[in-house]
């Protein structure tokens, strides 16, 4: 079989995340990554022509399941991972930035974006590698390097719609200056991948990752921006996330006018984004905890926090340099850390019901197409029934795969909208 039709397959079963690392990776140019709008997500497309089939584009592929060992050796302390539920590490903290403002306008508690800077400033790399919203497309993000302080601040905030992280690297493999990059758990694997297998990336030298339950495709935002009556072509600028915490996402138009829409409210993660738009994809991953980024970054999301309006992040430091770098940055004031037990990254995370979850959806899933076995291999543990919980799961998938549907989640928000108001419900934890 030829080695490309790995990657046809991959695309075909809507197993790609869109990360951008096939395109970096071929050296004969025969990958670009295009938004398809309809679909709401970036995908590769191949060009026959120039193919070589050298088989880099597949050995890149955070898509396919990874050899964990050899992966999980690469700077980091032990073959064998030290916690079996989020990896290996040497300590967990929570903490956030001293700058009030970065935090106020970051996700949590502005940790990446303070320690990107810090790293930027004391010269321990020349860029970062960060996402933003692009300035003509308001509604498109892109990777971008940052150069300076101001660059960071550009960068901060979540972007919960799928950005090409992984494409920027294209020229970069054999660059002198040296980098951070700012990821999902897809984004890094592909970065360790590439690192491993095509042996470049040594001046990538350090990886801050975010933890990612799943990405909603571009549909979601199309749904809000539906639902709000806003025309797309109005939009100045959008941001995802930002005025404390947990937050609000911020629509400005071009006529000065804004929206907000809080981070709870049933439109946006208090039920649409929770429930619906989820690529198939992130339904099977299973690195929610970015398990090889030197540190991994999340909401505080436990109750201890509940007072909280500004923003905390909690924290797993998996590398040695990583601990120094944030000890440093503790030293100079930049940040605040104190170390915690894993178990609230744990409970933060609900770690202990994600793993038997997802086995469950991909041993659904594989039992339902017997030729997504060899890419999705499943443990043997696992359920493969259709359980009340997969039909749900599917249902709401293919409601929002088609516009015609979005009427009827629109209804199912205001039902819950409903039954959140009588049960006197609260989101915070
Ligand atoms: C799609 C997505 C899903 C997430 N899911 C969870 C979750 O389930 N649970 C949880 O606790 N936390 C989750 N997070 C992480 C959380 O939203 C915060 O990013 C994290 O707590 C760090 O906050 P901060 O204030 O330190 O980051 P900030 O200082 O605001 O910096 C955020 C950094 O992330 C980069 N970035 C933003 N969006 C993306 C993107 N889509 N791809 C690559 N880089 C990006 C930015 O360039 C910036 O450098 C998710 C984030 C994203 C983007
Ligand atoms: S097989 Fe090689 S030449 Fe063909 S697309 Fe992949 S990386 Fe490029
Ligand atoms: S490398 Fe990334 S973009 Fe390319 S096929 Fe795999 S997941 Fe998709
Ligand atoms: S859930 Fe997994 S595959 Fe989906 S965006 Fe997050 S890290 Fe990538």
């Amino acid at each position: 079989m030829k080695k490309i039709n790995i990657l046809r397959e991959i695309i075909d079963n809507r197993l790609c995340v869109g990360c951008g690392s096939c395109f970096s990776a071929c050296l004969n140019n025969a990958i670009m990554i295009d938004l398809k709008m309809d679909e709401g997500i970036f995908i590769p497309s191949i060009n026959e022509d120039l193919c070589a089939d050298c088989g880099r584009c597949v050995q890149v592929c955070p898509a396919l399941e990874f050899d964990h060992l050899k992966l999980s050796c690469f700077d980091m302390n032990s073959i064998e991972s030290s916690d079996k539920l989020i990896g290996n590490y040497i300590k967990c903290y929570v903490g956030y930035s001293t700058d009030q403002n970065l935090r106020k306008n970051s996700s949590s508690g502005g940790l990446v974006s303070e320690l990107t800077r810090f790293l930027l400033t004391n010269e321990y790399i020349s860029g970062a590698i960060l996402a933003k919203m692009n300035a003509l497309n308001p509604l498109v993000p892109e990777p971008f390097i940052a150069k300076s302080e101001n660059d960071v601040l550009l960068g901060a905030g979540s972007k919960y719609c799928p950005v090409p992280m992984n494409s920027i690297l294209k020229n970069l493999g054999k660059n002198k200056e040296n980098y951070a990059f700012v990821g999902l758990p897809c984004h890094i694997k592909g970065l360790r991948k590439m690192q491993i297998n095509n042996r470049l990336y040594d001046n990538i030298k350090f990886s801050l990752g975010l933890v990612c339950n799943h990405t909603p495709n571009f549909n979601s935002l199309k749904f809000i921006m539906k639902t709000l009556s806003i025309d797309v072509s109005s939009v100045k600028s959008i941001q995802f996330r930002g005025n404390g915490w947990p937050g609000q996402m911020n629509i400005n138009l071009k006529d000065g006018s804004n929206i907000s829409v809080p981070y709870f409210s049933e439109l946006y993660w208090g039920f649409v984004n929770a429930w619906f738009f989820w690529p198939l994809r992130c339904t099977l991953c299973k690195d929610k905890i970015n398990t090889f980024a030197d540190i991994s970054f999340m909401d505080a999301w436990h109750r201890i926090f509940n007072s909280d309006n500004i923003g905390t992040s909690l924290i797993i430091v998996r590398s040695e340099m990583a601990e120094s770098i944030v000890n440093k940055a503790k030293i100079q004031g930049k940040i605040v850390l104190e170390e915690v037990d894993s178990k609230m990254v744990v409970d933060s995370q609900k770690l202990q019901d994600y793993y038997s979850t997802v086995e469950n959806r991909r041993s659904y899933l594989v039992s339902s197409n017997k030729s997504l076995k060899d890419l999705i291999p499943v443990a043997e543990n696992s359920r493969s029934n259709l359980n009340l919980y997969s039909s749900l799961f599917y249902f709401r998938n293919n409601l929002s795969q088609k516009e015609k549907f979005w009427p009827t989640i629109n209804f199912l928000r205001l039902i819950a909208s409903q039954y959140k108001k009588i049960k006197g419900h609260s989101n915070k934890l």
